[in-house]
This record gives structure tokens, C-alpha cells and sequence, in this order.
């Protein structure tokens, strides 16, 4: 394969090596969330195997000889199996090709990547893991909305609605979730919106408990919904926000008001500078 013309900041980077498989994470979506391990992996690969959360202006960086085999869900089709996909990787390793598996986000949050990977070292294939900018994290913060902060939360739960097995959001203890964490992130949330809700409300979380809903962060489809667990269901309704999204509950939310830097950015104005009711500069702690 010729050189790929993709260049990397100085640096003794990895070499991708022939029956070697790296587990990459591609980020939520703008191709600027990318790590550098990642767009080393792509200068290097014969073939990538991508999910269908990978934006398509990544994989315009590949090489152009690099095969690129699409693996994941279309359609709301059922995904190609997961055993499918790992024994591919396992095979396309064993062929003496050098493969880049490039999931959505970070491969390790419910992404199956610690399948994958496990299935590959069973196998005896070598394996590097690239973590990736998890759309629960990077795209809140492309929303204005951190994970995290002082005046709301030590802890952050993250949650999935949904797995290719179905519906978890019924065996999910709320009434636990609810008590140690002041914020909760939902992937997968949106087709079990109602009973994510209702388990909320049902553990004692306020009416007005503020909820975001980020679909397609970080893309230029990015949409915000900014309600409350009490409107939330009435609001989607209203709202046309494709998937894949992500339901932010707790005080949090109200960062946006002064965090929307992308509104900022537009010439806005920020909305409040202290949503949280401080009375004080946020340089101020005590
Ligand atoms: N490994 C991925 C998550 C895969 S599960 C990660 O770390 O981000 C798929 C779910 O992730 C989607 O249903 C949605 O809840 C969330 N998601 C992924 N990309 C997203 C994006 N750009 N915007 C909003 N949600 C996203």
C-alpha cells in the first residue's frame, strides 16, 4: 500500500502491524474528537470495520486502498450478530491483515467492545484498545452541559435504556440510581423515554427535575431539547430529534443557560449567568 497522506504530529507513534486488530474509538461524531491513535490507526489499515455511529468524513480519511467493511445496525434492522462481527475481526486478523475496528464514541461504553476484544484474545489475536470521547461526556459538553460540578453532583451514573436484547430500563433499580447520583446520562433512551421517566418519578425524582436531550451531538444536526421529567414525554413529542440521542437528568442541565457555547459562539447572549442560584462569582467557593 502507498504512503497514506494523512500526517500525525511529531512523534514515535505505533505501528499497525500485520494480524493485529485495534479497537478504536471514533468519538461521538465531529471528526475533531478523534484521538491521534485513532487517525494513526486509519493511516495504517488494510481494513476497517465501522459501526454505523462512525461519521462518514472519518472514514473519507482512510487510505484509499483500505477496504471498509460497514458492521452495525441500518434501519432499525437487527445488527449483524455480535459473534458475526468478533469472528470476522478474528479472521481478517488471522488472514495477516492489519485492521482497524473503529466504533461510536469510546469502545467500552456500551459499545461491545470488551466483547470483541475478549473474543480476539481467546482467539490468540493481538489486540491494542484506542479509548474513544463517549457521546455521554463530549457531546453534553458540546451541548453547554457538564457531567460534572460542584454546586450538583459527586457522582454521575452512566445508564443504557436498551441493549440488542431488549428493554433494561424495567430491571433497572431506580429507587438506587436515583439515591447516589444527582445526574443521570441515558444512552439509548429515547424508544423507553415513558418508563425511564416513570421510574424516575416513581423513585421520587422531582416533576421539575430539569432533563436535557442531545440528538446527534457534536454533528451539525446537533439538536437540544431542554424540558423536565414532568414535560419531558409531551416535549419529544413536539420535537423532531432523530436518533441516536442522549437524556441528561439532573441539575446539571441548567449549566446550558450560561455554558451553550455553540449559542455564544452564534453571537447570542448567555441566558443566565448563574442558572445554579449562587449569588456569587463561580471563582468564588466558599
Ligand atoms: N460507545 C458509544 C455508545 C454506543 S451505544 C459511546 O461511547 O458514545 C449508542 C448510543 O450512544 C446511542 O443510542 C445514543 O444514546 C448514544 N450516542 C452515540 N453517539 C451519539 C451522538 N452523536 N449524539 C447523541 N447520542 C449519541
Amino acid at each position: 500500500m502507498e504512503e497514506s497522506t494523512l500526517s500525525l504530529p511529531t512523534g514515535n507513534w505505533p505501528t499497525l502491524k500485520p494480524g493485529w486488530v485495534w479497537l478504536c474509538g471514533a468519538g461521538p461524531g465531529d471528526p475533531g474528537l478523534m484521538t491521534v491513535h485513532a487517525i494513526n490507526a486509519l493511516r495504517q489499515a488494510d481494513v476497517i470495520v465501522y459501526d454505523a455511529l462512525v461519521a462518514p468524513e472519518i472514514l473519507e480519511w482512510a487510505h484509499p486502498d483500505a477496504e471498509k467493511i460497514y458492521a452495525g445496525k441500518r434501519g432499525g434492522k437487527p445488527s449483524a450478530k455480535q459473534a458475526d462481527i468478533s469472528l470476522q475481526l478474528v479472521d481478517l486478523a488471522k488472514a495477516g491483515k492489519r485492521v482497524l475496528r473503529l466504533k461510536g464514541g469510546d469502545p467500552f461504553v456500551f459499545g461491545r467492545g470488551g466483547e470483541e476484544a475478549q473474543t480476539l484474545i481467546q482467539h490468540g489475536v493481538n489486540v491494542r484498545i484506542v479509548p474513544g470521547i463517549s457521546a455521554g461526556i463530549g457531546g453534553l459538553a458540546y451541548a453547554g452541559i457538564p457531567v460534572t460540578h460542584r454546586d450538583v453532583n459527586q457522582a454521575v451514573t452512566f445508564v443504557t435504556g436498551h441493549d440488542q436484547t431488549g428493554e433494561v430500563t424495567k430491571t433497572l433499580d431506580w429507587d438506587a440510581l436515583s439515591r447516589a447520583s444527582g445526574v443521570l446520562v441515558i444512552y439509548m433512551g429515547m424508544k423507553h423515554a415513558p418508563a425511564i421517566r416513570d421510574g424516575l418519578l416513581g423513585a421520587g425524582r422531582s416533576v421539575d427535575e430539569p432533563v436535557a436531550i442531545v440528538s446527534q451531538a457534536t454533528t451539525p444536526d446537533q439538536k437540544v431539547l431542554e424540558t423536565t421529567l414532568g414535560t419531558m414525554l409531551d416535549d419529544i413529542a413536539n420535537t423532531e430529534m432523530g436518533p441516536p440521542a442522549i437524556i441528561c437528568v439532573g441539575r446539571s442541565v441548567l449549566m446550558r443557560q450560561v455554558l451553550d457555547w455553540q449559542a455564544l459562539e452564534r453571537g447570542e447572549a448567555p441566558r443566565n449567568l448563574d442558572p445554579l442560584g449562587r449569588g456569587k462569582p463561580a471563582e468564588e467557593r466558599n
